[in-house]
């Protein structure tokens, strides 16, 4: 039943409500083109994690999800060699397993790297392109950043591609500069909003326990809305996550924001707890 490049089909309990009906096909397209959206809570766990533990994270958060339907899409990215075995854990569950980076080549000598094609060959269903710690520790630059998103789609994935300035490009005022080249740099040739997700990722909020001010959200959020509806024809139905030391005690008021479909994890991604306590705030 799957169905290939578009962003909700990925999602395997849309898929098996699709079955449910006994309908051949669901236009997803429209279902996500809505302006309510059903938040997406995704989280990184970056470099963190031994086999045994990501297994029993993954396997627990199954359980929650399985027992509490609906919530919201959830993905959790793990390392590339914990990938398998986090997919058999949460088989039977609509939870979604992604990669944090991938090659833009489909194939070759490119030692350490993973192509999204293997990605996707794998089971997952989206993976991340341009994080800040990818933009800084392996100086990826925006045109790196759209051709691996371009790989992503190519091989049926969801991009989820990272934005977001650093403190001394807020404090001198760049924000929007900065977003705004990121936006028009990054975001992949044909991007559609059930292909592409953005995330915005203030970098001075990433792992420090600071945030924006819900209002700063607010802002930075219709500005990127706006210029990837001018620059690539993207608008309403786009997924705009925002990330930043997202907790429990504060997921609540920013997954209400306006604007804001949904939140990229780090830190609280790592516990049951944490990461459930998010995806459980979502309005
Ligand atoms: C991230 O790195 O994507 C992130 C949002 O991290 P944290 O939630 O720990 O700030």
């Amino acid at each position: 039943m799957r169905q290939g490049r578009y962003w909700l089909d990925t999602w395997k309990h849309l898929i098996a409500y699709d079955s449910k009906r006994g309908a051949a096909t669901v236009d997803i397209r429209s279902i996500a083109g809505t302006i309510n959206m059903t938040k997406l809570i995704a989280g990184n766990w970056k470099m963190n994690g031994l086999l045994a533990g990501s297994v029993a994270l993954a396997g627990g958060l199954a359980e929650k999800v399985k027992a509490n339907p609906g919530l919201a899409d959830v993905a959790i990215c793990p390392p590339g060699p914990l990938i398998r075995d986090v997919l058999t854990a949460v088989d039977g569950s609509s939870i979604a397993v992604g990669g944090q980076d991938c090659h833009w080549n489909e194939t070759g000598a490119h030692t350490g790297d993973t192509s999204a094609t293997l990605l996707a060959d794998m089971g997952c269903s989206c993976v991340i392109v341009g994080h800040s710690e990818r933009r800084a520790d392996h100086d990826e630059t925006s045109d790196q950043v759209k051709a691996k998103a371009e790989a992503a789609l190519k091989a049926g994935l969801v991009a989820i591609v990272c934005v977001g300035e650093t403190e001394a490009e807020r404090d001198t005022g760049q924000t929007e500069t900065v977003v705004g080249r990121q936006i028009d740099g990054s975001l992949p040739g044909g991007a559609t909003p059930q292909t592409v997700v953005i995330a915005y990722e203030p970098v001075w909020a990433i792992g420090t326990g600071r945030t924006p001010s819900l209002e700063e959200i607010e802002a930075v959020h219709a500005y990127i809305r706006n210029r990837a509806r001018e620059s690539h024809g993207l608008g309403s139905g786009l997924r705009i996550l925002y990330g930043g030391s997202v907790k429990p005690g504060n997921a609540a008021e920013i997954l209400s924001v306006e604007g804001v479909d949904g939140a990229l994890v780090g830190g609280a991604s790592l516990t049951v707890e944490d990461f459930w306590g998010i995806i459980e705030s979502c309005p």
